[in-house]
């Protein structure tokens, strides 16, 4: 399938009325880097940490940790990799660890709660990717932040590793961009003062809805229900890229929704220009983006929704139909 949108692969994004829409790759493993220059991706917008601790029985060691980002770093060769701390709930239950019971994992002890409750495998994760930059430059992104003083805690475990990296003799990187995942409506909410000091956003739209809907993104029941074309849900994201673009916060989105063409251009219009999802979607996304004409699509949106339609997919298939 790759090999249908090769000719364009070395093009950028951009929609017929000239808007450049950037498109990076999520990965998680070392045999994803390849996808890196096949794909056409700009960088990896989104590199999941958790599974490197997912396929081990016993907690991974900081020197493994640091040699295997290395590799991931030296295989992007000076693309960005946007690396996200552990993000592991009581349904990614690593073997080595106590399982928690808990009624509902997805709202439970997870992500940044584990990092900040247990700071040691956050610093020893820290410190590997500190090791691992080797000076070059490193991002870093922290998962299911919910509220600024999370975020806050977590920018002092950095400085912590970095102050331990530092008195190892090890070091730090040239330039070090650190970030978080909205993926809690409460985020979205933040004081400006948030927007202001974090050093960018990465929508996580698969948690991101499943919280806005109350809609498990596990249950089968419920889990299509609701279409990322909502009003509402469209609405939202357009209010938290406003509040972006008010503080000039960089913004990506990095949910699967990204990899659905249809989805992604209608993240486009609602303003996002960052779009991160699995490699093999970039071909297909990018060739519908080369074929939008984005303020168009904009005002059938933006009819759709002052007509009151729940979901702006019907008008936009219509629209999209009557184009081709
Ligand atoms: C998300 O929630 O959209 C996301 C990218 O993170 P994950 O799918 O790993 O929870
Ligand atoms: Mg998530």
């Amino acid at each position: 399938a790759q090999e249908r949108y090769a000719s364009i692969r070395d093009k950028s994004g951009t929609t017929l009325d000239g808007t450049e829409i950037n498109l990076h790759m999520n990965a998680g493993l070392m045999a994803d880097l390849p996808s890196l220059d096949n794909s056409g991706a700009e960088g990896v917008g989104l590199f999941r940490t958790e599974l490197q601790f997912l396929i081990r029985n016993q907690m991974p060691k900081r020197t493994e940790l640091a040699a295997l980002y290395s590799k991931v770093m030296d295989a992007a060769h000076g693309k960005r990799v946007v690396f996200r701390t552990l993000d592991i709930g009581s349904d990614k239950v690593l073997p080595y660890m106590t399982p928690q019971d808990e009624p509902n994992p997805a709202m439970g002890w997870r992500a940044i709660r584990v990092g900040l409750d247990k700071p040691g495998i956050m610093r020893m994760q820290l410190q590997a990717l500190l090791r691992a930059a080797n000076g070059r430059p490193l991002t870093v992104m922290f998962p299911f932040v919910a509220q600024f003083e999370e975020y806050t805690s977590a920018l002092a475990e950095m400085e912590k590793a970095k102050a331990r990296e530092r008195a190892l003799g090890h070091p730090l990187p040239e330039t070090l961009e650190l970030g978080a995942m909205l993926e809690t409506p409460s985020l979205a909410f933040a004081p400006q003062k948030f927007f202001e000091e974090v050093g960018f956003l990465s929508i996580g739209g698969n948690d991101l809805k499943q919280f806005f809907f109350a809609a498990d993104r596990e249950n089968e029941r419920v889990r299509r229900r609701y279409d990322t074309l909502n009003v509402s849900f469209l609405t939202f994201l357009e209010s938290i890229v406003n509040r972006c673009n008010n503080t000039n916060t960089p913004l990506s989105f990095c949910g699967e929704d990204a990899g659905r063409p249809i989805e992604a251009i209608c993240l486009a219009a609602m303003g996002l220009r960052t779009l991160s999802m699995r490699p093999a979607s970039i071909g297909p996304v990018k060739s519908l983006i080369r074929r939008t004409n984005l303020s168009e699509l904009r005002q059938v949106i933006v009819d759709a929704r002052e007509r009151g339609d729940q979901s702006v997919r019907p008008a936009v298939m219509d629209y999209l139909r009557a184009q081709s």
